[in-house]
Order: C-alpha cells, then sequence, then structure tokens
C-alpha cells in the first residue's frame, strides 16, 4: 500500500499506539474520581494538557479537550454572541464542512454571514478582510479562517489577518486542522482567540483534538452534562484519545525541529515535477501560493478523478478526490469551484497528500502507477 491520503487520516504512531493502550489499562480510572486511581488518572491528564500547552505555546487553562476539529470548531463558533452585536460571522467560500455547515445552519437562524472571496491562488485577500470590517464591524461578532486548506493545502495569512480582526475589537478564530502537527503554530505569538485541531491528523488517535481558547474570553458550552474541562465541556474526559494527542503533539515536536519538513517538501515537489513533466497539461491548483509541504492538489484536464482513483486504488496508491467527507459524490470538489477553477479542471482534480513516514521510494512508485493510470485512461475515455 502507498497511502497517500494523510490529509483524511494519518497512520498513528506507534508511541501513540503505546499511551493509547496504557490509558486502557492502567489509567481507566475516571479522572473525576476522588480514590487513589482517580487521581491518577486526572494527573495524566493534565500532564497531556501541559504537555500540550508547551507544544502550542499556550496556557494550560485554554486547552478544551473535544472529539476533535469538528466539534471545536462548533464550539468556537459561539464565541462572541453575547457581545452587542448582531452575532455576524466573517469566514470564507473554502472552509471545510466542519465550519461551512454549522455556518449556514447559523445563518437559517438569523446570523449575518460574510464570506470572503478566494481566487485560484486559494488565499484571502488581507484587504477584503479590512474592508468588510472596515463597513461592518459593528455587526460581527467573530472572524473564523481555517489555516491551511485540506485540499489545496494553501496557507493564509493567518497573523495579518488575525491582526486585522483584533484592529476592529472583533474576535479571530482559525480552523487549524490541517496546519497543526505540519508547521510550526505558536500561541505565544499568533494574534488568534480560538484555533481548532484533531490529533488524527498528526498521527494521533481519531476522537480526540482540542479548542485552544485564549484567557479569559468564555463560550457557550455545546455538550452540557458535568464540570469537565472547567465547565466548558461535559462529560467524563477521552483519556486514552488525550494521552495519545499529547505524545502524537512531541513526536510532530521533534519532527518540525529536524530536516523532516525541508525533505518532505523536497519529495512533493518532486513528486509534482515529475508528473507535471510526464503527464502533459496536468496543473498543480494553487500551485505558486505558500503551501503545506506535504499536498498537491493536482488537475488532470478532461478525466473523472472518481475513475483515476478507483484504477490507482487497485494498484495500491490511495489518495482522494478532496475531502474525505464529500467523496463519494461525482460533484466536483467545492473548494475549488470556490476559487474559481473551472468545472473540467476541478472534476480532474486529485489530492495527493504525503506524511513524514513517506519515503522517496513510495513517491517514485506512485509516479509510475500514475503515469501509466493516466495515460491508459486519456487513451479509453473520450474527452
Ligand atoms: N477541519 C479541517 C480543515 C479538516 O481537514 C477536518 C478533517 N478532514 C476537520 C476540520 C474535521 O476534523 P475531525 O473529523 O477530526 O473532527
Amino acid at each position: 500500500m502507498i497511502y497517500l491520503d494523510n490529509n483524511a487520516t494519518t497512520q498513528p504512531a506507534a508511541e501513540v499506539v503505546t499511551a493509547v493502550h496504557d490509558a486502557l489499562t492502567q489509567y481507566w480510572a475516571n479522572p473525576s474520581s476522588v480514590h487513589r486511581a482517580g487521581q491518577l488518572a486526572r494527573r495524566q491528564l493534565e500532564l497531556a494538557r501541559s504537555a500540550l500547552a508547551s507544544f502550542l505555546g499556550c496556557k494550560e487553562r485554554e486547552i478544551i479537550f473535544t472529539s476533535g476539529a469538528t466539534e471545536s470548531n462548533n464550539l468556537a463558533l459561539s464565541l462572541g454572541t453575547s457581545r452587542s452585536t448582531s452575532g455576524g460571522i466573517i469566514t470564507t467560500t473554502t472552509e471545510h464542512a466542519a465550519i461551512r455547515e454549522p455556518v449556514e445552519q447559523l445563518e437559517r437562524e438569523g446570523r449575518q454571514i460574510f464570506r470572503l472571496p478566494i481566487g485560484p491562488s486559494g488565499l484571502v485577500n488581507p484587504d477584503d478582510l479590512k474592508s468588510t470590517l472596515d463597513q461592518h464591524a459593528d455587526q460581527v461578532a467573530l472572524v473564523s479562517i481555517h489555516y491551511a486548506n485540506n485540499e489545496t493545502g494553501v496557507i493564509q495569512p493567518i497573523p495579518a489577518l488575525a491582526q486585522i480582526a483584533h484592529d476592529h475589537n472583533v474576535l479571530f478564530h482559525s480552523d487549524a486542522t490541517q496546519a497543526v502537527g505540519k508547521i510550526p503554530v505558536n500561541l505565544a505569538d499568533l494574534p488568534v482567540d480560538a484555533l481548532s485541531f484533531s490529533a488524527h491528523k498528526f498521527h494521533g488517535p481519531k476522537g480526540a483534538g482540542a479548542l485552544f481558547l485564549r484567557h479569559p474570553h468564555r463560550l457557550q458550552p455545546q455538550i452540557r452534562g458535568g464540570p469537565q474541562e472547567r465547565q466548558r465541556r461535559g462529560g467524563t474526559e477521552n483519556l486514552p484519545g488525550i494521552l495519545g494527542l499529547a505524545v502524537a503533539a512531541r513526536l510532530a515536536q521533534q519532527w518540525l525541529q529536524s530536516d523532516g519538513p525541508a525533505k518532505l517538501a523536497a519529495l512533493r515537489d518532486h513528486f509534482e515535477q515529475t508528473l507535471l513533466t510526464q503527464l502533459p497539461g496536468a496543473t498543480v491548483n494553487a500551485g505558486s501560493s505558500p503551501r503545506l509541504c506535504n499536498t498537491s492538489s493536482i488537475a488532470f484536464r478532461g478525466l473523472e478523478a472518481e475513475a483515476v482513483l478507483i484504477a490507482l486504488s487497485e494498484r495500491g496508491v490511495y489518495a482522494s478526490a478532496g475531502a474525505a467527507c464529500s467523496s463519494g459524490s461525482l460533484e466536483p470538489s467545492p473548494v475549488l469551484l470556490a476559487m474559481g477553477i473551472e468545472e473540467p479542471l476541478a472534476h480532474g482534480s486529485l489530492r495527493f497528500s504525503l506524511s513524514r513516514d513517506t519515503t522517496p521510494d513510495e513517491i517514485n512508485q506512485a509516479i509510475n502507477h500514475i503515469v501509466q493510470v493516466i495515460t491508459k485512461l486519456r487513451q479509453t475515455l473520450p474527452i
């Protein structure tokens, strides 16, 4: 198997599996219990919180453990609603469904939504945010913009965008699910108020993530039913997931401080350049924008991405046609369409996402398979 779908999920690291196993066998007591076993579990929970806080450059009390980025995003969207504004939200047209859909629901409930346009570069223009806020700051409670795009890997200018929101006295949240663990995210220097992420995107377990919420901001809990997470998220803590998340963060930090990211970027560039040379007409979506070092969104005009994916899967090469959650449909990716990419290109776009475990040998094998599959499909399928 050559697994190039790491933006959908990553394989848990061996150390993560051990941490999850230890939690299930040694620290299975309820962290809220007063007895010694419960207190042992609580100590592990708080050690995990401080490990994560040091990874992100924030305070322990600013971390709310959740079931993952979908929950963190839903929670974050309640931010600012108690302020004396109409609770409007500024977001973009290329958010993941985990922001897009709750925002649509809030819109149906009467909240005003401003969606910043995104062109073929995949980037938000900070001037668009500034002019929207210049005109509507009194109606806006929150700006929510993803850090890095799950399909194209484009990295938004978050420090500049967050600063503009603050200059207008508006809160700023970022869905950083694709950024955390892949690029340095240091909350000590980043003027964001809230940030969502999920462990399974950086070799941690599924069902575990967090919302960073800068002190002393408050939000409306979505899940009530206990005093856990300082009354912000009820329910017995998922200690196996949380301990796995903390270990995944430590491993990601080591990788980020090594030459790993530069090597991965070189491997991804080799992958793209070879494909573009061997398959005339192929293009990289948002190819000249700042991008995650693991992500390639490549358009093969005139082909159906699904047909390519199935043929590759039969050869043991696993990629995707966009967000895993929207695959299975023959609709082209809404993210690529929102960027103004023409429909025949969006229809023929595939996402290849590498990980720190991807080897040069796997990439060379993948290139051969992709070239063979596309060449064959181009011969057999009419455009
Ligand atoms: N936001 C982004 C940008 C994502 O890529 C994903 C996962 N595909 C999510 C949110 C949702 O994460 P989870 O499924 O772990 O809740």
